[in-house]
């Protein structure tokens, strides 16, 4: 029987297709804009540099400093830059550290963002920023955070490094299958969570024989909107704790973190709700956590914190923060049973459930 639910809709443009970030200057005239400013990391200055030029008089100039968890002192700098050039909105051309730039300068100015996410980290449709100031990090959520346009043009990812679009798909998995048992799901939450696996499941084994193909790297991003619209708009639990505690408190790099956690919350979730995670087992086959580690596996995932450089010595300290002002979750936990699920992930074992 149908639950109760509510359901808002996402009130963000999404444009897709090959060939769709040509449409850049009709969706800045269309915001009302004249004078954009490019972001992107210094790993892809030259592509935000090109944009730019193909934008002509529309592109009034660039910044190219965006970084891992959006560090404040960035932001600053690239105010700065924004009142410099009296820019009226910004263009943010990359993966969720750039798009977590423009929802920065956003936050504090309401320009209008149009993003062309090269990554599948699903971050370009969720109203959520998460920013550092002196290692601290923290989550806001806002309506002039989330981006007004989304470019999703499958042809920029074909440059995606092969491991990096694993981990990234991961990434993306693990916002639909906590959306899956998120206590305000709704059917097309649902919907769109295993749709996003199912496009991502297809796709990932794909891009490893063949990284440019394009209809493959079309079901990636397609995935990856999915997963990401679901991460904005129902709430993650356990796996998205545990996983902020190791980037925050840690460091551990974000991509490869959800991808070795996931079957290992997964897993612990399924015990209490086996039928809410039913979508998992029948895409990955096996049981939720089962089937995903197996998945994880033969696309050359990493499958170990151990791998990620955690030492098993911050196992009790990562299970003592992670346990700190929880989530909610669908399956109650302590202490105790996340240091046990920290040490499985630590060595990589596979899940039973
Ligand atoms: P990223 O944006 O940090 O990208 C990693 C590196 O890959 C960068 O150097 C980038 O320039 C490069 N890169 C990106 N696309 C490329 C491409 N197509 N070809 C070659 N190189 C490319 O990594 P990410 O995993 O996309 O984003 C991680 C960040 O996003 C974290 O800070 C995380 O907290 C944030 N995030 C936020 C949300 C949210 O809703 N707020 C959601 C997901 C992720």
């Amino acid at each position: 029987m149908t639950r109760q639910f509510t359901y808002s809709g996402s009130p963000a443009h999404i444009v897709f297709g090959n060939g769709s970030s040509s449409q850049v200057a009709v969706w800045i005239e269309r915001l009302g804009c004249r004078r954009a400013l490019v972001l992107s990391t210094p790993h892809q200055a030259g592509d935000g540099e090109a944009l730019a030029k193909k934008l002509g008089a529309l592109a009034v100039g660039t910044f190219a400093g965006a970084a891992m968890h959006t560090p404040v002192e960035v932001t600053e700098t690239a105010l700065a830059k924004v009142r410099d050039v009296n820019a009226d909105c910004v263009v943010a051309l990359g993966g969720g550290s750039t798009t977590g730039l423009g929802k920065a300068i956003a936050y504090r100015t309401d320009l209008p963002q149009i993003v062309i996410p090269t990554t599948y980290a699903g971050s370009e449709v969720t109203p959520i920023l998460g920013q550092t100031e002196t290692g601290v990090k923290t989550t806001v959520r806002d309506a002039k955070i989330l981006p007004e346009v989304v470019i999703y043009d499958p042809e920029l990812t074909v440059g995606l490094p092969v491991a990096m679009s694993i981990t990234s798909g991961l990434n993306a998995m693990a916002h639909a299958a906590e959306a899956l048992y998120a206590q305000d799901r709704n059917p097309v939450s649902t919907l769109m969570a295993a749709e996003g696996l199912r496009a991502l499941k297809q796709a990932l084994p794909v891009l490893i024989e063949e990284p440019k193909n394009l209809a493959a790297r079309g079901d990636a991003l397609y995935g990856a909107w999915l997963c990401g619209t679901v991460l904005g708009t129902v709430g993650m639990a356990l796996h998205h704790k545990i996983c902020h505690t190791l980037g925050g408190s840690f460091d551990m790099p974000h991509a490869e973190t959800h991808a070795v956690m996931l079957p290992h919350t997964i897993a612990f979730n399924a015990v209490a709700v086996p039928e809410l995670l039913k979508p998992v087992v029948d895409i990955f086959g096996g049981s939720a956590g089962g089937g995903l580690h197996d998945f994880a596996k033969s696309v050359g995932a990493p499958l170990t914190l151990k791998e990620l450089g955690l030492k098993q010595t911050d196992l009790d300290r990562a299970a003592e923060l992670a346990t700190k002002n929880p989530y909610w979750n669908p399956r109650p936990f302590d202490r105790a049973a996340i240091r046990a699920l920290l040490q499985d992930a630590w060595e990589g074992r596979r899940p039973q459930h």
